[in-house]
């Protein structure tokens, strides 16, 4: 099969890899979609994980064989994949704290090598500790909605960690796809979302996916207008969905007493910021961060985004083959005025040869 395989920094190439094989209680995954997250740019660009590795994991697609002794799953199912599910019985699993659990952070989608997601391959094998994450797509539905299921989940998560009222104020910072679904995620829980970014066409598509105000990220007098716009009390919180540490000194001063920020975009360790404690323990505003899915969210994922209460489709701008999926990631990682998510996507040409 066609896989594109990690080799180094910044290098991906296409090759002609196996056909995973799997083991019974496993499936065999013919992808159909796949998302590009900004997790794998981070590893691909900066070489944070050792090559090679197939990535991708964002990702739908058809059961072309179930093991001898998995249930619950048949060959030709559409499904969206999960690949990381905790194991719901250790310390971290007991706080909820899933991304921390040893079993979560094993990947259990591969497409071949060490597991990374693989989700950039024509087939990939999902293990049986995945497999109660795998969703069936209703026929209804399309797999971009299936491989749109990962990226919602995790940024639910993250809303679920905010002590929020009906009616309150968020900003959310950054308006790019995740920063989208944020503010249409609180947007439909009642929350009046102030949505920043820099780019004139985010904020007016912001106002689209459900913001009550958007703001040039860039003007001057920022911070006293998200004052003034919450009765000069301040936010009640705020997300941070860009990588700037500016931004988030800019969030904790607009933001109430008790309030709290959310990094959602800070995913790289080891850069230090100056914060201002006593704001923390005086103000009670506190600094929080969140990452990765919480698979017992999934079926409410699911209800959402199946039934269109989240419509996804509008957030995909560009589609790219699998052989293009380099131009893909470049694309993702320096994105223009008009693209938004991205997905890789077979060519019909492979689907027509594997129904033959
Ligand atoms: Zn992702
Ligand atoms: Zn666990």
């Amino acid at each position: 099969m066609q896989a594109v395989v990690y080799r180094g920094v910044n290098d991906l190439r296409v090759e002609t890899v196996d056909v995973p094989r799997i083991r019974s209680g496993e499936i065999l995954v013919r992808v159909a979609a796949c998302g590009v997250c900004p997790t794998d740019i981070k590893k691909i660009q900066q070489g944070t994980v050792p090559a090679p590795r197939i990535f991708g994991h964002e990702t739908s697609g058809t059961i072309v064989q179930v093991g001898a002794t998995t249930r619950g799953f048949n060959v030709g199912d559409r499904v969206g994949l999960h690949h990381h599910v905790p194991c719901m019985d250790c310390h971290f699993c007991r706080h909820r704290a899933f991304a921390q659990c040893e079993t979560y952070k094993r990947t259990g989608i591969t497409a071949g090598f060490e597991p990374a997601g693989g989700g950039y391959a024509e087939y990939v094998r999902v293990m049986p500790f995945c497999l109660p994450g795998v969703v069936r797509i209703p026929r209804s539905n399309s797999f971009l909605e299936g491989a749109l299921l990962e990226p919602v989940n995790t940024i639910l998560k993250a809303i679920r960690q905010l002590p929020l009222l009906p009616d309150d104020i968020v900003l959310v910072a950054g308006q790019g796809p995740i920063g989208l679904l944020f503010t249409r995620l609180l947007s439909l829980q009642g929350i009046r979302v102030i949505a920043t970014d820099l780019l004139p066409n985010r904020r007016k598509l912001a106002r689209t996916w459900g913001a009550w105000k958007s703001l040039d990220a860039a003007r001057p007098d920022l911070i006293e207008e998200l004052r003034r716009l919450s009765s000069k009390r301040g936010v009640d919180a705020a997300v941070i969905a860009v990588p700037s540490d500016a931004v988030v000194a800019q969030a904790q001063a607009a933001l109430r007493g008790g309030g709290s920020t959310l990094l959602f975009a800070h995913t790289v360790r080891g850069k230090t910021s100056p914060v201002d404690l006593g704001v923390v323990c005086v103000d009670e505003k506190s600094l929080t961060g969140s990452y990765s899915s919480d698979f017992t969210l999934q079926r409410e994922v699911a209800r959402l985004v199946f039934r269109r209460q989240l419509d996804v489709r509008p957030l995909v701008t560009h589609r790219f083959p699998l052989a293009e999926t380099a131009a893909a990631i470049a694309l993702s990682s320096r994105p223009t005025p008009d693209s938004l998510k991205i997905l890789v996507e077979h060519t019909p040409a492979t689907a027509e040869r594997d129904a033959s």
